[in-house]
């Protein structure tokens, strides 16, 4: 199948690849030309601009930052006209990014007035799992949009979710992400405890993981460099998810919670925690450093 990929970022560059590496023909455009280029290095074409990626595409696919990125590149901007009128009536649109589900809404109600499937389906399961392709999809969609989506997720994820109609994925997505935001304070701030009591991270992290304190960052993304080798923090906390990604995630939490009156004291907590780590200057940085603002100096 022909494929439109937009947005070649930490995520975005692996998935494309597994879509290459399972025989799909990909034609890869973000602003980045070192992102196109890895792209191109492992199989798939380079586009000169998204118009050009999209032409005589049955699918497209976009993994960019936040809700802005997207409604921009589809619905166009005062300078720029959007990406939906140069696809072909009839293409499947899947858009991985987090972003506000009012905004998946609003796009897809654009791209249905012309004859096109947008459907929202967000990941999660990190830079690991767009790499070895068992990233967990929650799908906002009907069900016969899924059935036509399904074939290409498989070949990026492990686990598919219809979480109901278009935008319910983005909704699961900030439940999921909140909570994740909260483990990871929490996590950090357990581990930096024990340190400043003479523990070892890494017995400490095994002894809380396989107690009731476990959960996804001590299995897999331990905050502390050098418990897990290939956790962003054990390598300068370089890639992974960026701190400003994950303080956008919660925000999107937060308006949410303030538009259905849904109480999140401790969501509200952790975009605060993220936001002074971001104004520290770490936004860049993968969001398990957070731990840095919670340990002795
Ligand atoms: P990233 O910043 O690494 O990548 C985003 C890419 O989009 C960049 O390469 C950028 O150049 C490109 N881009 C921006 N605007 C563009 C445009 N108009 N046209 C073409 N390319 C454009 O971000 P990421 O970590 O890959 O995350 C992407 C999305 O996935 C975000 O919404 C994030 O919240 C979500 N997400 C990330 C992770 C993670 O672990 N990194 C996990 C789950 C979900």
């Amino acid at each position: 199948m022909q494929i439109a990929f937009i947005g070649l970022g930490n995520m975005g560059a692996p998935m494309a690849i597994n879509l290459a590496k399972a025989g799909h023909s990909v034609k890869a455009f973000d602003l980045s030309h070192d992102a196109i280029a890895k792209v191109v290095a492992a199989g798939g074409q380079a586009a000169s601009c998204a118009a050009t990626a999209v032409q005589g595409a049955e699918a497209v696919i976009t993994m960019l930052p936040a809700s802005q990125h997207v409604e921009s590149l589809f619905l166009g901007n005062a300078d720029q006209q959007g990406l939906l009128a140069h696809i072909t009536k009839g293409t499947l649109v899947i858009d991985s990014s987090t972003i506000a589900s009012a905004t998946s809404q609003k796009v897809a109600k654009a791209a249905a007035a012309l004859g096109i499937d947008f459907i929202d389906a967000p990941v999660s399961g990190g830079t690991g799992g767009a790499i070895s392709g068992t990233l967990t999809f929650m799908v906002g969609a009907s069900d016969a949009q899924l059935a036509r989506a399904q074939p290409l997720l498989e070949k990026m994820g492990s686990n598919i979710f219809h979480a109901g109609a278009v935008g319910a994925g983005q909704t699961a997505k900030i439940c999921n992400n909140m909570l994740l935001g909260i483990l990871m304070v929490g996590t950090s701030e357990a581990i930096a405890l024990g340190v400043a009591n003479g523990l070892d991270p890494k017995v400490l992290s095994e002894i809380m993981r396989r107690s009731s304190g476990g959960n996804w960052a001590l299995e897999k993304y331990n905050p502390y460099p050098g418990v897990h080798e290939n956790a962003p923090a054990s390598k300068g906390y370089a890639g992974g998810f960026g701190t400003d990604l994950m303080l956008k995630d919660l925000g999107l939490a937060q308006e949410n919670a303030i538009a259905t009156r849904s109480s999140t004291p401790l969501g509200g907590m952790a975009r605060a925690i993220y936001s002074a780590h971001s104004m520290a200057g770490h936004g860049g940085e993968d969001f398990s450093s957070v731990i840095k603002m919670l340990q002795k100096k």
